[in-house]
């Protein structure tokens, strides 16, 4: 069975050709699904009964279903949980800013880094999302929008590492991207990244005007290589080289993620290494109070991240510190979790 919701335009036309229809049919196919959001054939009255009958035999259009929502009541945050088609449980979070809807999606089932301060990672990785999988998280909070209203910006920060999904995630862009599809702009996407260097860089090949987020959150080897397991194997200078190669080919700065946890990172030596690290770097920074997820490690107190800021700010650093959203709902960066709790029982 194709798996027709994850074709790119010209696969599509390759399918429709192979089943003997005119190519022109898979523009509006495509148009249907990916534009106008339609997942019944049977709504797609343009195509001929004959052809709506074959498409739901040879590629019936699989879109995660909705399982749970939780909405958080201090911030209208809403944590969506999906049931995947081999029973699969993934979380996307939908965020409502000033400028429109923001929505940060799973790219795996599962997460194999390991991070020690991050929920997700617990339980490990299962696998790999699919194209369909990717998108069909967003089509289906596109239609659970209350007010008819549109997605703006995509982060790629919900559970797993991208960058070791990318015969996935560079399709997925493609296609979200795409004029005749949902058509959101490139720059409106975020993908974020631990920091696997042979993946930066083949992004970074692609010259795609995405925006590339490093989660740092620590400025020397020695302090993020505890943190963050996969340092060992990406060191910390190869990461930062992989970023400045992703800048000189697509021209878009970094942004760097710093999780501020208390007494790890956040002493204003932790901010001049820091400063060290990104000085003569076009980059953004992005603190990150530490949502608190096991026991061990706390968040630094906002006075602190204040101060880190200034420290930051002063040496001419872009620096902002990022609001926490659906704290109330295990929302927040690093709280996607739940998909743990049902699977273990
Ligand atoms: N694997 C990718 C994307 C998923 S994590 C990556 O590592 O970037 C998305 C972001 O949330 C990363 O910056 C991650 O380091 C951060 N994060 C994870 N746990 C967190 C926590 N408990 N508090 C704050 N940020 C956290």
């Amino acid at each position: 069975m194709t798996d027709i919701l994850g074709l790119e335009f010209e696969g599509l036309k390759a399918f429709v050709s192979e089943i003997n229809e005119p190519s022109y049919r898979a523009k509006q196919i495509y148009t249907w699904l990916h534009k106008r959001n339609v997942s019944d054939y049977d709504t797609m009255t343009d195509l001929p009964e004959g052809l709506r009958k074959k498409l739901t035999e040879l590629a019936p259009v699989f879109v995660p279903e909705i399982k749970q929502i939780r909405s958080s009541n201090q911030d209208g945050t809403k944590k969506y949980l999906f049931e995947l088609n081999d029973g699969q449980l993934i979380e996307s979070v939908l965020m409502h800013y000033k400028y429109g809807y923001s929505i940060c999606i799973s790219s795996q089932a599962g997460c194999a880094m390991g991070c020690s301060f991050c929920a997700s990672t617990v339980g490990g990785f299962i696998r790999n999302l699919s194209v369909s999988e990717m998108l069909g998280q967003i089509y289906r909070i596109v239609s659970d929008l209350e007010d008819g209203g549109r997605i703006s910006h995509i982060v790629i920060m919900g559970v797993g590492e991208p960058l070791l999904n990318l015969e996935t995630v560079l399709p997925f862009i493609r296609i979200i991207t795409s004029e005749s599809g949902y058509n959101i702009s490139a720059r409106n996407i975020t993908i974020s990244t631990c920091g696997i260097v042979p993946g930066i860089k083949r992004l970074a090949a692609e010259q795609l005007q995405v925006t590339l987020a490093l989660s740092l959150h620590a400025a020397t080897q020695e302090l993020r290589q505890r943190l963050m397991p996969v340092a060992k194997k990406y060191p910390l200078e190869d990461v930062m080289n992989s970023c400045d190669e992703y800048f000189r080919l697509t021209g878009r700065r970094i942004t760097y993620e710093y999780a501020m946890i208390r007494g790890i990172n956040d002493s204003d030596e932790d901010a001049r290494a820091l400063i060290r690290l990104i000085k003569n770097r076009n980059s953004h920074v992005n603190l990150i109070p530490l949502n608190q997820t096991g026991k061990d490690l706390m968040p630094s107190s906002p006075d602190k991240v204040r101060h880190f800021q200034e420290i930051l700010a002063k040496s001419k650093i872009n620096v902002t510190i990022r609001r926490s959203l659906g704290n109330d709902i295990d929302g927040a960066c690093g709280q996607l979790r739940r998909q743990y709790k049902d699977t273990s029982r």
